[in-house]
């Protein structure tokens, strides 16, 4: 009687490409957050993503931004604002609900929305500090995607030092007249509702930073959108640069209401340890799905006669990439759950934006190894993912920058 050959590893999922699938070694573990209502988002935004906006993943990639109506209908099926209470217009979620829908955002391969500025940073700063009248004004827009939000910190002359930005806001009557530049702004290009680092008080540094919510249009007097910029990565999404001069904002969109002028500093270093948090949710997707896309790979591919994981070192690169992955996961959820205590202090998040996104380059980068020549073509969704990678160790405060703020709690 013949043997029958043994499998090469005992489970052998099909990963069919964008789908999030099993992957031995990452399937056997749970969130510890985890509810059945996280299972029936995560279905609805895959389904989302691999119906709606993936089959348009080449033009979308041509065009340098997403399109509105996919922010219209990821509205329109309650994927916006997943953490804003209903009254606002938002799914009454909390962070883990935000948590959900960028890992499968990422999973899918699903690369123009800037969902997670729109939904992971610009309404949670509204819902944090906004008045009253500003929540209910914005909010609402944000969650139906009428609106699309940015947030702009980043000037020409340094993003690192945000307490020297010169971007400066002067208040004239019931207005401020706003003159500077941001650049490097995600969602940019198409922005409606801006979150704007500006100073407020010139002669102080920290404490002279104000964020005011500025209601973008193109024609008004003192505004100009610059170069949507061409990056080596992200090519869907928009990151652009913005101009002001003179730019009227009314007073009443001083971020928290006029006892707020002079603390946006102290409000954007809350909010900072979230928006790390959310570059993290991205990390660990990206190393999941680099894990997937190359196992499938290597089972597939032949060299030598037989298939690329019957070959030590494929075995032993892909053994080191899911347990890199595994334990990664494993320390963003303990940020995720101390973060919805509200105990996610500076230092615990600025090592979940270093260590995540320094595994999602090492990973990407050694899964991309396993696909050979293909690798390096863009035919694979492994070489868009190489190139995706890079940034995050860039923004979101480089890493250097984290180090410094770990080494700082030390
Ligand atoms: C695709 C993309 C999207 C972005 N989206 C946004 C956005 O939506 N909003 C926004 O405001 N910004 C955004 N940014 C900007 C990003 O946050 C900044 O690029 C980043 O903070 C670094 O600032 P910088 O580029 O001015 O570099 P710099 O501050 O000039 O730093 C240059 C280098 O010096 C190092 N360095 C600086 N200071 C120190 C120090 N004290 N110790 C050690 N090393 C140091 C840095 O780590 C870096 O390696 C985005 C950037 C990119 C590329």
């Amino acid at each position: 009687m013949t043997p029958i050959p043994r499998p090469l590893v005992d489970t052998a999922p099909i990963v069919i490409e964008g789908m999030s699938m099993p992957t031995p070694g990452l399937d056997a573990y749970a969130e510890p957050w985890r509810k059945p209502e996280h299972d029936d988002l995560a279905e609805m935004a895959r389904t989302f993503f691999l119906k709606e906006v993936v089959p348009h993943a080449a033009r979308l990639e041509q065009q340098g931004h997403p399109d509105r109506e996919h922010y219209l209908k990821a509205g329109e099926l309650g994927l916006l604002g997943l953490s804003v209470p209903e009254e606002y217009g938002g799914g009454g979620g909390d962070f883990t609900h935000e948590a959900v829908l960028l890992h499968e955002q990422t999973q899918t391969g699903e690369g123009s929305l800037g969902l997670a500025v729109h939904s992971g940073i610009v309404t949670g700063y509204l819902a944090a500090y906004g008045t009253e009248e500003q929540k209910r004004r914005w909010l609402p827009k944000l969650c139906s995607g009428e609106m699309i939000g940015a947030i702009g910190m980043t000037e020409p002359d340094g993003g690192s030092d945000v307490q020297a930005i010169r971007t400066r806001a002067v208040r004239t009557g019931d207005d401020f007249l706003v003159t500077g530049s941001k650049t490097f702004i995600t969602n940019g290009y198409l922005a409606d509702l801006l979150i704007l680092a500006v100073k407020t008080d010139q002669s102080a540094k920290a404490h002279g930073i104000s964020l005011l919510v500025c209601e973008l249009d193109d024609a008004a007097p003192g505004f100009r959108r610059g170069r949507n910029l061409e990056k080596i990565g992200l090519h869907a999404n928009d990151t652009a640069e913005l101009f002001f001069d003179e730019f009227r904002v009314p007073a009443g969109n001083l971020l928290g209401g006029p006892d707020a002028e002079n603390t946006g500093f102290y409000q954007l270093m809350q909010q900072l340890p979230q928006e790390r948090l959310v570059i993290g949710v991205g990390a660990v997707g990206a190393m999941q799905r680099a894990v997937e896309l190359a196992t499938a790979y290597a089972k597939e591919r032949t060299a030598f006669g037989k298939p690329l994981i019957g070959h030590q070192n494929t075995r032993m690169v892909l053994a080191d990439c899911v347990t890199r992955t595994r334990v990664s996961r494993v320390f963003l959820d303990d940020c995720i759950v101390r973060h919805a205590r509200g105990e996610l202090d500076v230092a615990t998040a600025a090592m979940a934006k270093l260590y995540l996104t320094e595994g999602q380059c090492e990973v990407v980068d050694r899964c991309l190894q396993i696909f050979g020549g293909y690798g390096y073509t863009t035919e694979y969704p492994i070489a868009r993912m190489y190139a995706d990678a890079r940034v995050q160790k860039i923004y979101g405060g480089t890493n250097e920058i984290m180090k410094e703020l770990i080494a700082r709690a030390l």
